[in-house]
C-alpha cells in the first residue's frame, strides 16, 4: 500500500504513526508545508477525559504525553471582577509544538520522517498513491483538487491567540466591557512556564477599536491594556498572532476516489469547546482501524470509516456549533449578573443540562 499524508499537524501525524506499525510494509510518505518546529499558536486543551481515549488502545503515546500536561479541576468564569468557580469541569492542555515534537517522536519510532519544508500545490503530486489522506487543515489544498460539497463559514467574531507568561490557576473565561465595547478571553497555562490567551470580540467593537487600523504590535499593546487586571503586569506573547474569523469547515462527502479527508480539512469545530486536536487524533484511529479491518480494499475501508465516525462527529459539531452560536452573542449575554452569565455559559453547548450539572459541579449549583 502507497500512502500519502498531506499535512504534518495533529491528524496526519497520528494518522501516519498508527498506520505504520499496524503495517511496518507500507509505504506512507508525510509531506508538510512548514519546518517541524513550526507552529501557530500557543497550547491546546483536552476536556474532561484529556487523553482517556488513547490509553486502552495506545499506552505508549498515552503516558508519553500525560506527563507534559498540566491539569486542572475547576474553571472560572470572570464577569464584571467577579470571579464564579465552577467546580468539577476539568481540562488538560499542552502546549501545541511540545504535542506536535511529541508525535514527531512516535512518528520516527516507527520510521517515518516527514518530508518538511514541502508544500503540496499541484494535483500532478498526488498520484500514484493507493490512498491520500488530506490532513492539511482548515484550508485543505487536498480538498480543493476534488468535489468533496465543501462549505466554509466564517463566524463574525474577531479572535487573536496569544500567549502570556502568567500562569493561571484554572481554565478562565474572562469578560470585560469598557468604551469601545465588549471583550472575553479564553485563558490557562499549557506549559510551566506560559498561560494560553485567545483574545476574542464581536464585528463591532473590533471595529470601534480601531483594530482595522494597527498593526500587530499596536494591537498587543491595545489586548493587553483591554486585560491589565487580568495579566496582572504580564505581556501578553505573539506567534502569528493575527486577527482572524473562525472558519466552520463542512464536507457533504468525507472521501472522493482515494482520497479521504480527516482533522480540520474534513470539518473544525469551534475551539470554545476544545476538542479540535482530538476529532483530529480520533478521525485518525477510526482510519487506521477501518483500513486495517478492511485489508487492502481502500474503497470499501473508506465507506467503512465515514459510516462509524459520522454519528459521532455530527454529535460534537453540534455542540461545538452551539458553543459558537453563544459566543457570537456574547455581549447580550453580558447583561447578566456574574452567577447567571455563568450559569449560561456552562449550558451553552447542550451537553450539560441542570440535573447533569448538579451531580457534577454541586458547589457551583448550591452557591
Ligand atoms: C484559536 C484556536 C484555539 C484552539 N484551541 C484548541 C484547543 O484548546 N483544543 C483543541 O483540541 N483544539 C483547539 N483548536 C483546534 C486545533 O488547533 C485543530 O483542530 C487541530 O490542530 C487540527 O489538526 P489537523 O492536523 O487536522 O490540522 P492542523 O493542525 O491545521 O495541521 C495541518 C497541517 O497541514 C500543513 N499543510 C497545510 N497545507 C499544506 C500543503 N499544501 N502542503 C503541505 N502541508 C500543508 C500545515 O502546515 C499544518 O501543519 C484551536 C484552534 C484555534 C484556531
Amino acid at each position: 500500500m502507497r500512502i500519502l499524508v498531506a499535512g504534518a499537524g495533529p491528524a496526519g501525524l497520528y494518522f501516519s504513526y498508527l498506520a505504520k506499525r499496524s503495517h511496518p510494509g507500507w509505504q506512507i510518505r508525510v509531506v508538510e508545508q512548514n519546518p517541524p518546529d513550526s507552529t501557530f499558536g500557543f497550547g491546546v486543551v483536552f476536556s474532561d477525559r484529556a487523553l482517556e481515549f488513547l490509553r486502552g488502545d495506545d499506552p505508549a503515546t498515552y503516558d508519553l504525553i500525560t506527563p507534559a500536561m498540566e491539569s486542572w479541576t475547576d474553571l472560572t468564569v470572570v464577569h464584571r471582577g467577579t470571579p464564579v468557580v465552577i467546580d468539577g469541569i476539568g481540562f488538560a492542555a499542552i502546549g501545541r509544538l511540545r504535542f506536535l515534537q511529541l508525535m514527531q517522536q512516535q512518528l520516527s519510532s516507527v520510521g517515518i520522517e516527514p518530508d518538511y519544508n514541502r508544500s503540496l500545490s499541484s494535483e500532478e503530486e498526488l498520484k500514484d498513491n493507493d490512498l491520500v489522506v488530506a490532513a492539511d487543515g482548515a484550508n485543505s489544498f487536498v480538498r480543493r483538487t476534488r468535489d468533496f460539497g465543501t462549505t466554509v463559514t466564517p463566524l463574525s467574531n474577531k479572535f487573536a491567540w496569544f500567549g502570556t507568561t502568567r500562569r493561571f490557576a484554572t481554565l478562565t473565561q474572562t469578560f470585560v466591557e469598557n468604551q469601545h465595547g465588549t471583550f472575553n478571553a479564553h485563558h490557562y497555562r499549557h506549559s510551566s512556564a506560559m498561560s494560553t490567551f485567545v483574545f476574542e470580540c464581536d464585528a463591532a467593537t473590533w471595529q470601534r477599536a480601531g483594530f482595522a487600523g494597527m498593526d500587530e504590535a499596536a494591537a498587543l499593546t491595545f489586548c493587553q491594556k483591554v486585560f491589565a487586571d487580568t495579566l496582572e503586569g504580564h505581556p501578553l506573547v505573539s506567534n502569528k498572532s493575527i486577527w482572524r474569523n473562525f472558519p466552520n469547515v463542512r464536507n457533504r462527502r468525507w472521501h472522493a476516489a482515494n482520497v479521504v479527508l480527516i482533522g480540520d480539512a474534513l470539518r473544525t469545530a469551534h475551539f470554545s469547546i476544545g476538542s479540535g486536536t482530538r476529532l483530529a487524533m480520533e478521525d485518525a484511529i477510526a482510519l487506521e482501524k477501518a483500513l486495517r479491518e478492511h485489508a487492502s480494499d481502500v474503497p470499501a475501508a473508506l465507506a467503512a470509516f465515514e459510516a462509524a465516525r459520522r454519528p459521532i462527529v455530527d454529535k460534537l459539531v453540534a455542540a461545538a456549533d452551539a458553543s459558537a452560536a453563544w459566543y457570537e452573542r456574547f455581549p447580550e449575554h453580558m447583561r447578566l449578573a456574574p452567577r447567571e452569565l455563568a450559569w449560561s455559559y456552562i449550558q451553552r453547548s447542550g451537553r450539560i443540562d441542570p440535573a447533569r450539572l448538579r451531580k457534577i459541579s454541586p458547589k457551583f449549583v448550591d452557591g
